[in-house]
């Protein structure tokens, strides 16, 4: 009996198997076409100084308005992405808007940047340094205004090389930041060696921050950690008045979170901007 059912769960199991096989086939295939039919959209959250309160700058979101699946998340086409190589027409597409935003908002607002989030796979393209020095001069955007993260388990997938090119990259003078920070198994002997101005304490710590004595103290650790090696410390996820006060009181430099702004786009961008 025993067997049977497990036969038939077996059977069920590999027909979702590839029917999810096959949806990620067709949306790597599209992902092609959707940079070229324009389906990409370019979202940006606001992050904030917990000084001051004031808007510092924002993170470049990807999102992929399918027209037949409707949305799609990035947690659900970059990881494809990446694995296949289309991410750097993601990446490159991505780094253009930010560009052209930039452009725009340079002369009304001098204090803020842009971050674009960045994979392996980019890092490894021999041609992305030079490529993104070029965007910058055809788009007269000074190179301290953008800011590229990398997640700290991107990292470490090619950590001896990630070091050499990531001193390229800051060498043209782009800010960088470690994404997801707390989550990639990095050692301080490493991070000490990354030429990196910001680290962004990853989500999961700040979600369980109130509820976890133990949690607390972790992240206090990483914001002492953060500022004996000069970085500026961001909270990622900051959701709740409760969570942006002990982040604060901890010495945390920046929040970015559902609290402070959700990803904006279009005209909600828009009343963000006007009331700078
Ligand atoms: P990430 O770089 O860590 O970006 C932050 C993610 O957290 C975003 O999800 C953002 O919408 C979400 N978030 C921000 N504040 C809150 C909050 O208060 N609560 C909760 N629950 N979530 C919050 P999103 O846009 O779905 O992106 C997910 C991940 O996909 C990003 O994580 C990043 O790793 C990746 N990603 C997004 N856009 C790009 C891109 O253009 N290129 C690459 N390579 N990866 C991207
Ligand atoms: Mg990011
Ligand atoms: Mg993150
Ligand atoms: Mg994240």
């Amino acid at each position: 009996h025993a067997a049977k059912r497990s036969a038939v769960g077996h059977a069920w199991y590999s027909e979702a198997q590839e029917a999810a096989r096959l949806t990620h086939l067709s949306l790597v295939s599209e992902l092609r076409g959707a940079v070229a039919a324009s389906q990409l959209q370019m979202w940006l959250q606001p992050k904030f100084s917990l000084v001051t309160g004031k808007s510092v700058g924002a993170e470049a979101l990807v999102r992929w308005q399918h027209p037949q699946r409707g949305f799609i998340s990035p947690a659900e086409f970059v990881p494809f992405a990446e694995q296949t190589g289309y991410i750097t027409m993601v990446t490159d597409w991505m780094l253009r808007e930010a560009l052209r935003t930039l452009a725009t908002w340079a002369p009304l607002h001098p204090e803020l940047s842009i971050a674009v989030n960045i994979s392996t796979r980019d890092l490894q393209d021999p041609g992305f340094a030079r490529r993104v020095e070029g965007m910058l001069q055809t788009a007269g955007v000074d190179p301290s205004r953008l800011r590229l993260e990398i997640t700290e388990s991107g990292l470490m997938e090619d950590a001896q090389n990630s070091v050499a090119l990531l001193h390229t990259l800051r060498g043209i003078g782009l800010p960088l930041s470690i994404d997801d920070f707390g989550t990639g198994y990095s050692s301080l002997a490493y991070l000490q060696k990354l030429p990196v101005s910001e680290l962004k304490i990853d989500r999961s710590f700040i979600d369980s921050i109130d509820a976890s004595p133990g949690t607390q103290k972790l992240v206090k650790a990483m914001i002492e950690m953060g500022h004996g090696m000069d970085l500026m410390v961001t909270a990622e996820g900051v959701e709740t008045e409760a969570e942006r006060a002990t982040i604060a009181r901890l010495g945390c430099d920046v929040m970015q979170g559902y609290l402070g702004a959700r990803p904006l786009y279009g005209d909600a961008l828009q009343t963000w901007f006007d009331q700078l």
